[in-house]
Order: C-alpha cells, then structure tokens, then sequence
C-alpha cells in the first residue's frame, strides 16, 4: 500500500483494497472480526448512550463524540462499552462504515490516515432497505 506522505490519499485502487488488509489483520489473530455487531457508547457527561452496528469490515474507534453534550469548545467523549452480550437484533442508532472514495478524498489528511488503517467512521442509522433515489 503507497501512501502519499504529505496527504495520505490512496488511489481508488488502493482504497478498495483496504477490506483485504482489514482481512489480513484479522486471520493474524491482531483483531476481531466485528462486522454486524451490535455496540453501546456511553457518554462521560450527560451518561446518554447511543446503540451502533459495525456495518462493514474494518475498526471503530474506543471513543466518539457525543453529539448531545459536545460544543464547540469542548468535546465530550463517549466510550465504547466493549460489544457487550446483547441482543443483536435490536435496531442501531447509528452505524460504523467505510466512507465513499469522494467522501475520502474530501478529508482531513489525519482522518484518511485512520481510514487507511481500516478505521471506520459514524453516519446514521440507515435501512438496509432504503430505496437509492434516481
Ligand atoms: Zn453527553
């Protein structure tokens, strides 16, 4: 994998192939598979939780944002409860994916490098039904 050091974008090429590298890591035994699980963040502050799927192959952060206490001024983390045993039908708040290529090449140089490590980052909830427009 070429990453260009003063931007890290990879071409399109390299981006698809991250799911490979992912897969790698994983058959190492260096990470856990947790494509389709369920996973609570609880929020340091407000002590709000928001239920998340990992929706495709690759790594969610510890921590995130929570979007009701953060400002600003100053972030307030929620922290991952560990994809503790629950129920893993229930419906997710939000879902952890790999964003489009032009998603990724609109980032922040820092977040790509995250992405290329097989990060994944948050969006809403969305069906899996949801009917593309056009
Ligand atoms: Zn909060």
């Amino acid at each position: 994998m070429i990453i260009d050091p003063n931007n890290n974008v990879l071409s399109i090429l390299e981006y698809n192939d991250i799911e490979r590298h992912v897969s790698e890591v994983i058959a190492t035994g260096n990470a856990i598979d947790r494509k389709d699980r369920i996973n609570i963040f609880v929020c340091d502050g407000c002590k709000g939780h928001v239920i998340t799927r990992d929706v495709d192959l690759g790594f969610a952060p510890a921590f995130s944002h929570c979007g009701s206490c953060t400002t600003p001024g100053q972030a307030v983390l929620m922290h991952t409860c560990g994809y503790p045993i629950i129920d893993q039908t229930m419906r997710e708040d939000a879902q952890w994916h790999r964003p489009s290529y032009s998603a990724y090449i609109r980032m922040h140089p820092k977040q790509r490098e995250y992405i290329n490590q097989g990060g994944l980052v948050m969006r809403p909830y969305q069906s899996p039904l949801t009917v593309v427009k056009g």
